[in-house]
Order: C-alpha cells, then sequence, then structure tokens
C-alpha cells in the first residue's frame, strides 16, 4: 500500500435501491451462531485456514487457501465460480497469478455489487509473515457475508424481475514482489479490471462487464481494533453513510462486540473530509481509473501491525473481527433488499 494524491473527475452516480434492515435482522445477522464459530481469531472455521497460510503468488500455501474459497462457494452451491489464470513479468521474472470470482445474479445481464479483498500475502526475508489484517481477515469476512445471506439471496434472485447480482472477488499479487514501484503491485486487480474492460456482456448488449458494476467495495487492513475509517470518494459517499449509519444502529442497540473510543466511520454526515482527494495505492485503482464507483474500506492510518511479523492472528481484535462480519452482512442485505424476501415468506427465524 502506498498513499497517492489523485485528482479524479466526478463520476456519474448510479445507485439501484437500497432499504435499511430493521432491527429484527440487524439482530439476527450480529447474534447469528455461526459468526463466531467462523470468524474467531483463534480457531474461526473461516478464517484460521487462510491466516494460519503463507500465500505468496504460486506458492503451495497460495494454492491451498485457493482452493478453500473455491470449496466454500461450492458447497454453498449455485455460485458460479471463476477462476482468472494468468502470467505475468514481475522483478523475479514470469510468474503466474488467480484470482477468485464467485457469483451469483437474477438475470445474465444484471447490475453488480462487489465486494473484494486479496488473498495473497507478502514475503518476508525476516520471518514468516501470515498477513492478518492483510488481508486474511477481510477475505474471511467475504466468507461469512457470503454464508449467512446464502439462502436469502438465492431467494431473492430467484423470484426477482430486477437486475440484482453480487460478486466477491479474491485477488492474487496485491503486494510487491520487491518494492512497491511501478507495477510491482496489485497483479491480479491490473489483469481483471483490463479484461472485464474488453469483455462485453454476452446477452441485453449492456457494454462491458466492468461497467455492469454498480459498486466496487475494497476491504483491506482490517480487523486491527479502532479504526478510523474514512471517505475516499464523494460518489460513493452515500455507500459510506449507509456504513456508518449501519455502525451507529450496532452500537446504540448494544449488539456491537467493539467498544471503541469513537465509532469506526468518523467522518460527520454531510460533509467531505480532508480525505476526499487521497487515494491509497490497493487494488481498488485500476477499477476506479476505469469510471467504477469505489468505496475503500480501508483505516487511515494504518494498522500499527502493517507490514511487520506482528500481523499476525495473535494480534487481530477478536470484537473487531466480528464486528466487520456483521456490518458486511448487513450492508449487502440492504444494497440487495434482503428484507423483502424475509418478509413475503414470513419467515419464523427472523
Ligand atoms: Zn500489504
Amino acid at each position: 500500500m502506498k498513499i497517492l494524491f489523485i485528482a479524479l473527475l466526478p463520476l456519474v452516480l448510479f445507485s439501484s435501491g437500497y432499504r435499511l434492515i430493521t432491527e429484527k435482522t440487524l439482530n439476527y445477522l450480529a447474534t447469528h451462531p455461526s459468526l463466531n464459530s467462523s470468524l474467531n481469531t483463534q480457531n474461526g472455521a473461516l478464517l484460521d485456514p487462510i491466516v494460519t497460510t503463507l500465500r505468496p503468488p504460486s506458492s503451495p500455501g497460495a494454492e491451498t487457501v485457493l482452493a478453500f474459497l473455491r470449496e466454500h462457494f461450492r458447497k454453498l452451491g449455485d455460485w458460479t465460480i471463476e477462476l482468472d489464470e494468468f502470467q505475468d513479468t514481475t522483478p523475479h521474472g514470469p510468474k503466474d497469478f488467480k484470482n477468485l470470482i464467485a457469483f451469483k445474479t437474477s438475470s445474465s445481464h444484471s447490475r453488480k455489487l462487489v465486494l473484494a479483498a486479496h488473498y495473497d500475502s507478502l514475503v518476508r526475508k525476516d520471518g514468516d509473515f501470515y498477513g492478518a489484517t492483510d488481508s486474511a481477515a477481510s477475505c474471511a469476512v467475504l466468507l461469512w457475508t457470503a454464508q449467512v445471506l446464502d439462502d436469502l439471496i438465492s431467494e431473492k434472485f430467484a423470484d426477482s424481475l430486477e437486475d440484482f447480482g453480487i460478486e466477491f472477488i479474491f485477488f492474487d499479487g496485491e503486494e510487491a514482489i520487491v518494492q512497491w514501484n511501478g507495477d510491482d503491485n496489485t497483479y491480479g486487480s491490473r489483469h481483471l479490471a483490463t479484461k472485464w474492460e474488453q469483455q462485453m456482456m454476452t446477452a441485453g448488449n449492456r457494454g462491458s462487464r466492468l461497467s455492469s458494476i454498480e459498486l466496487f467495495v475494497l476491504l483491506d487492513l482490517l480487523g486491527s481494533a479502532e479504526p478510523e475509517m474514512v471517505s475516499y470518494s464523494r460518489t460513493t459517499r452515500w455507500a459510506y453513510d449507509h456504513l456508518s449509519t449501519l455502525e451507529a444502529r450496532l452500537r446504540s442497540s448494544k449488539l456491537a462486540f467493539s467498544n471503541p473510543s469513537k465509532n469506526w466511520f468518523v467522518e460527520t454526515k454531510g460533509t467531505s473530509g480532508p480525505h476526499i482527494w487521497t487515494q491509497i495505492g490497493d487494488d481498488h485503482l485500476h477499477f476506479l481509473q476505469r469510471g467504477v464507483d469505489v468505496l475503500h474500506l480501508i483505516p487511515s492510518p494504518f494498522p500499527q501491525v502493517w507490514h511487520t511479523l506482528l500481523d499476525d492472528k495473535e494480534h487481530l481484535d477478536q470484537d473487531s473481527v466480528l464486528d466487520w462480519g456483521v456490518l458486511m452482512a448487513a450492508f449487502v442485505a440492504e444494497w440487495l433488499e434482503l428484507e423483502e424476501v424475509i418478509y413475503a415468506n414470513q419467515r419464523d427465524e427472523l
């Protein structure tokens, strides 16, 4: 990661419906029995296999984690899983990279909500770097989000006459092979953004696959206590504000696990913070530069353990990881308007 200053032209805001979830659903997500068993920092079923494996590009560990991610979506069922394999030139010569994409849509030309994180880990010569915040925890949060909402998403899409889609991307090669400079970083996202810009949607003549992304949410460096989350873009401020509202609701309902000295989403509604012209070098840039609306969920400042050997599961903040799971699942439930499905079916459990 590197701090960049980029003046971006304002992009056209296009937003689908967004419906706030009720207290009942928020409570359902925050008290879901699978939350702790999946995201617990010591042995969470969705976190541990990632956070205890070294996963630089082309390594056996990366293969193991990739297989785990793939198997997760295969077991959920009805997810289209794609492996985006390619070779790129690195300071250490040609290297193979693999991005994983899993998506579910209501129609072949759906506008999609994309949630992304990188699964590769940095190579450190002085010891084992497990990248717990960078970005094992983010990957696990995305896996749980998909899992806890899976049935509702399937029902929503089965009945929907609207164009909805949700897509998870797990990027390879975010970290520099030698040093964060020029093209020695974000190999996976650069490849995928370039590819999707060329790839036309087969049905409905709706433009490129890239243009079908309504909102691209990138999670990175999450899992430490007291993150300060700022808004980096005017066009996605609405999404930032929704997450901010969800966080405030979780705290006021006593459903949040963490108890920080101040709310994570630090910007006051209706204002533009000083970060609006700042972009942090990360996987989102290749999408942002092609006109995609991006919500970059990365704390500023970075966690203290950033790129040190201390970025391991022992240094994750348990409560914060659980809260990120609830926040992201709640955000997706609102974006996809999943409560319509819940109440249409008058489900007992919610
Ligand atoms: Zn990193």
